[in-house]
Parts: structure tokens; sequence; C-alpha cells
């Protein structure tokens, strides 16, 4: 706790001041064009990992970054109707991440014995479950976690279009869908190709293309892709 008061310290100290602009710029107001649903997962540091800066990105997280179907989790219903009919966002990103807690339990439901809140949370994934039983049989653990992170961010982007506003904006071709899975010891993304229905590891190694190479090449062209605005001091 100390390390977070400290920091909250030097922000109001040294950050604020060299932002002061940009955050007198947005106290009356947000115009972000991406929703992120991300893991609640400490390690999951979406604005360094994006580089984004205040005002980019309306994040909503929870545990295994879950999207249950319409009337089944208000909080998270409520979030993304709000930034979809509200906002006017245009893109929704699934964010998962390797190493994931949520997707370990997933795995091994009876390691959840004494915690029924997850348990009853983590059945919106049970689709992922199914899905990896019939296609990686017999895998090793870390290929299942593998699979069934990944398995778990497109069942979520299917139960986005549960939901009314989502359905309706995908279909007026002016909301779009993005499944990403982070790697923690790289600093890597996949990222999920829904046109060439497969997922593509992006790098700063030559050989793989590059987070911007990717975008330019698809119709993403969000805040993402901007230079981080944030003075760092
Ligand atoms: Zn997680």
């Amino acid at each position: 706790m100390q390390k977070i008061l400290k920091g909250i310290q030097h922000f109001q100290d040294h950050v604020f001041p060299a932002n002061r602009e940009l955050f007198e710029r947005l106290s009356t107001g947000q115009q972000p064009e991406v929703l992120v649903i991300g893991c609640s997962d400490s390690r999951l540091a979406l604005d360094l990992i994006t580089q984004s800066s205040p005002g980019d990105m309306f994040v909503c997280r929870n545990a295994g970054n879950i999207v249950p179907p319409r009337h089944q989790a208000e909080a998270t219903s409520a979030a993304i109707e709000f930034a979809v009919s509200g906002l006017k966002i245009r893109h929704i990103v699934i964010c998962g991440h390797s190493d994931c807690g949520a997707m370990k339990g997933l795995l091994h439901p009876e390691k959840l014995a004494n915690m029924p809140h997850v348990e009853d949370w983590l059945r919106h994934a049970e689709g992922a479950r199914r899905a990896l039983d019939e296609l990686h049989a017999g895998a090793s653990e870390h290929e299942s976690l593998v699979a069934l992170t990944k398995l778990n961010v497109l069942l979520q982007l299917q139960h986005l279009e549960s939901h009314p506003h989502v359905f309706a904006q995908l279909h007026a071709g002016t909301l779009q869908l993005h499944g990403w899975v982070f790697q923690i010891e790289t600093g890597t993304f996949e990222m999920w190709d829904g046109k060439a229905n497969h997922w593509t590891r992006l790098a700063a190694d030559p050989e793989v293309p590059s987070p911007a190479q990717w975008l330019a090449e698809t119709a993403f062209n969000g805040s993402a892709t901007s230079a981080p605005q944030l003075a760092t001091v």
C-alpha cells in the first residue's frame, strides 16, 4: 500500500502538473473510441501495455474478461450499454492474458469449492471449456490453458452480440469487435483475425507483423495506434 500512496504523491507533484492541459480538457467530458473488457489481473496493466492516455479507453474489468449474455450481469451489461449507446465507441476489445487465474479455475473447477461466487461467475465461460474438451483432448496442462484462454475470448466476443446495442451497431457497420491475448512473459499480443480465422502474434520481431502493421491492414485505427500523449516525469 505504501508504494501506491507514494505513487499518488508523485502523480500530484510531478505527473499532473506536466499534463494539466490534458486533464483540464478531459474534466468536462470524454470521447473514447475503444471499450476494453479485460481481466482484473494485476499484471494486465492496460494503460501501460497499450501506451494509452487518460480519455483513450473506456474500461470494464472482471475475473476472466467475461461478457455474460444480456440480462445475466447488470454491471457488465450497463458498462457495455453506456459505452456503445452513450459514448458511441467504435471498437470493443476483449483482452485476455497468459497465466490467467480465472482460466485455471475453469480448467480445474474442483479448486473453486470454497469460492462459490467465482464458480458461479465462470459458468459464463462454460462453452469455452466444453470446446476445449472437443478440440484439444489430451493436450498438456500448459497447452490447455493457452487454448482455453483463446477460446474464452472468442466465446465472449459471441456473447457481446447478444447485447442489443452491440448487435445493432455491428450490423450498421459503426462498431467492430476485437479479441486479444496478452503474453505477460514476452510483452506481446496475439490478436484474433476473424477474416483469416486464426490468431496472429504481434511483436517487435521482424519475422512477425508489428501491431502498427497489423492494425494498418485491418479497419482498426483507433486511439491505440496513436503515440502516447501523456508526459512522463
Ligand atoms: Zn485473468
